[in-house]
């Protein structure tokens, strides 16, 4: 089996009504789709979380020249090659994103050519569903009180749907984002965990405080809550808060994550599988974290495709400490609008009563519906 061609799908979508994060309003979704064709017949599919147009550039020009007409099955050897060829002027970014796209792609490939889900040539699986949390719950209006209504009726709606756990968005401001989450708390209730992501959105002073008045509300988690950088920054407010801290979607390989480790940053580090490095790098990460008695719940914000990856990821993620209450790694359920997400599937990935099943077809266990590709490619 001989790779005969590498193509970037760079792709977005235009969406009905805007949401607020604390860095900026989303009113498109993108994504960065890269397909793989070989001689046998079989394609593979890989997504890539970053600037779709930067990341199809570097797939185009750096690596799919690289890869034409060699063999897709020696995984470590194309990651560390491809790896290479950046690192003088890569290391993180938009270099090891793009590697991610061909990474999880090329275990596509494998999959089919071996006729066996990723997670099985991956070693697994440890687990066939993963408890799913619902990302959204994000500002929907500038306006408090009619933020709050919408914002309810969605957290209500989660519940509804069956989902045990839920994350909301902080970073707005003291007083704003207090009470939102104790107005989200009085919702939920003790029926569901409720996490926050504040998007690196405080400084140390902020995220502090926050912390502070956020213990009393039952938080799961606070997330990304000073700059990526700022390993420091975490490590000194989580020994300052009963809330565990979490984080890790903006580092890249196991170089980032091991400065994670050494620095005592996280209580669970939240990689995201399509952007760290892809599949081969997120599950050597989680090999390394797993040493020092971290928790990882992948960050998942890309298309079918990408979920898919982490699914996989998920299947095989090891277990913290086994025992008949052991926790288990969660997946990150992208729950706010976008038009492609799941349509980009033939068959969407199952999530009912808040959990998600593991594919189990060959590869990334999924097939993709060219329309839909060709409907939202970027112009
Ligand atoms: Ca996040």
């Amino acid at each position: 089996m001989k790779i005969t061609s590498i193509r970037a799908h760079p792709l977005a979508a235009p969406i009905d009504r805007p949401f607020a994060f604390s860095q900026a309003w989303v009113d498109t979704r993108v994504g960065l789709v890269v397909e793989i064709e070989t001689d046998s017949g079989l394609t593979g599919w890989g997504d890539g979380y970053g600037p779709p147009k930067p990341l199809a550039s570097v797939i185009d020009n750096i690596y799919a020249p690289r890869l034409t007409g060699r063999s897709p099955l020696p995984g470590d050897a194309i990651w560390e090659e491809l790896y290479n060829a950046l690192r003088d002027h890569g290391q993180r970014g938009i270099a090891v994103q793009a590697l991610s796209a061909i990474d999880i792609a090329l275990w596509d490939l494998r999959g089919k050519h071996f006729g066996a889900p990723v997670h099985e040539l991956m070693g697994g699986p440890v687990r066939r569903e993963v408890r799913a949390y619902a990302t959204g719950l994000y500002r929907r209006s500038d306006d408090t009180a009619e933020n709050h209504a919408m914002l309810r009726e969605e957290a209500q709606g989660y519940l509804d749907a069956g989902f045990t756990a839920m994350k909301t968005k902080v970073g707005f401001g003291f007083q704003d984002d207090i009470a939102l989450v104790g107005m989200l708390r009085d919702v939920i209730g003790d029926r569901a965990e409720l996490f926050v992501d504040a998007n690196h959105g405080c400084d140390r002073v902020q995220a502090a405080r926050l912390a502070r008045a956020m213990e009393p509300l039952d938080i799961g988690w606070f997330e990304e809550p000073v700059a990526p950088e700022d390993l420091e920054g975490y490590a000194e407010l989580r020994r300052s808060t009963s809330i565990p801290i979490a984080g890790g979607e903006c580092s890249f390989t196991r170089h980032d994550f091991r400065r994670i480790l050494e620095a005592g940053a996280m209580d669970i580090i939240q990689p995201d599988t399509a952007s760290c490095g892809g599949l081969t790098e997120a599950k050597r990460i989680a090999d390394m974290a797993w040493t020092h008695g971290l928790r990882h719940n992948p960050h998942v914000w890309g298309t079918g495709i990408g979920l898919a990856a982490a699914m996989q990821l998920l299947a095989v993620l090891p277990t913290t400490a086994p025992a008949f209450g052991a926790h288990q790694p969660l997946l990150e359920y992208d729950s706010t609008p976008h038009p492609f997400r799941q349509d980009l599937l033939v068959e969407p990935i199952p999530v009912a009563n808040g959990v998600a099943q593991v594919p189990t077809g060959p590869g990334l266990g999924i097939k993709v519906r060219r329309e839909v590709l060709e409907r939202w490619r970027m112009r």
